[in-house]
């Protein structure tokens, strides 16, 4: 339970309602800022400024999985204004309070850092990046099946990347019946591809491995699929850029030279942000609860 602890929210998407409701269960005292366009009222929470009063009460500072930008604003679907994080919030916040989010730009990370704020990102723990690549390989899997004229089964996909999303995007296609090549860089990862049944082979080699595929996956974030190997990848494949923003393809060669490629950022919350809202807040219902522990025992 979260009894005595305040939690402020600021910003966010379908995402953050999932994470309210679940505070307000777990008894914490909410406070919402800039919801001022939220069109119903939500039942157990406070919406209210940022005042200097208010904010030194607060122990845990939740912000949307992207926290703010590289200017401080915070996106929010709630708002009618713009919302900006600005110096004399996180100033005004207690040196006990710790702030949350997704990932934390430098913008934010600077901020918090000069007022000797703690800031957790969600989006490096190993867990939440798994239960993450579900409904981005799901999402993947759509944008696929919208861009090509061919079914999944009998096509051959390649994932670039083994980790916590390309070995879910890998598994995903292999039980659609894909044929499915992944890119490894260590030999572990190789091995464990090849004992999965996948056909695995160093990306050092991708410029022949492109040669005859349909769909290719990229979870690498950084430039891979330069346009060397894009000369060599067939016309009719379709390539699908799930790592970071830029992601890891020469967009300007492929559409040059005809291939579709699209990166395809923030899946979850597109295409399930009830689930991707329930996996933010059990992380981070987890997280305050051990976070906080002597606070709220102390009730
Ligand atoms: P991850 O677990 O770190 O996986 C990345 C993998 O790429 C690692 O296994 C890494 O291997 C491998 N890699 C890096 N450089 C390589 C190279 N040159 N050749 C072969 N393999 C290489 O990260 P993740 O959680 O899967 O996330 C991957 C990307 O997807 C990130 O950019 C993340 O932000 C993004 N993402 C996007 C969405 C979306 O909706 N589009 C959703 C979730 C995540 P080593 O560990 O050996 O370096």
């Amino acid at each position: 339970m979260l009894t005595g602890i305040s939690v402020a929210f600021m910003g966010g998407d379908a995402r953050q309602l999932e994470v309210i409701q679940r505070f307000t269960e777990l008894d914490a005292t909410v406070f919402l800022f800039g919801f001022n366009n939220l069109g119903r009222q939500l039942s157990g929470v406070t919406n209210s400024e940022p005042s200097a009063e208010l904010l030194k009460q607060i122990d845990a500072f939740i912000l949307p999985p992207v926290g703010t930008d590289d200017t401080g604003r915070v996106e929010s679907i709630f708002s009618h204004n713009e919302l900006v994080l600005t110096d004399e919030i996180i100033g005004a916040l207690p040196s006990h309070a710790k702030v949350y989010t997704g990932m934390a730009k430098t913008y934010l990370k600077r901020l918090c850092q000069e007022h000797n704020i703690s800031v957790i990102e969600l989006f490096d723990r190993d867990d939440v990046a798994i239960y993450n690549s579900i409904p981005t390989a799901e999402g993947a899997l759509m944008m696929a099946i919208q861009n090509t004229d061919i079914t999944i089964h009998g096509s051959v996909c390649m994932v670039l990347g083994f980790g916590r999303t390309g070995f879910t995007m890998a598994r995903t296609l292999q039980g659609l019946g894909a044929s499915v090549k992944v890119g490894v860089k260590q030999p572990d990862h190789f091995a464990r591809a090849w004992e999965m049944g996948f056909q695995p082979f160093y990306t050092t080699d991708l410029y022949t491995e492109v040669a005859n595929i349909d769909l290719l996956f990229n979870t690498i974030p950084t430039m891979i699929i330069t346009a060397q190997v894009i000369t060599n990848i067939p016309h009719r494949a379709v390539i699908i850029d799930l790592a970071s923003k830029p992601g890891g393809t020469d967009f300007r060669f492929a559409e040059k030279r005809g291939i579709k490629a699209m990166l395809a950022p923030g899946l979850p919350g597109i295409v399930a942000p009830k689930t991707a809202g329930r996996i933010i807040a059990n992380a981070l219902s987890q997280l305050l609860e051990e976070d906080f522990k002597d606070r709220s025992d102390a009730e």
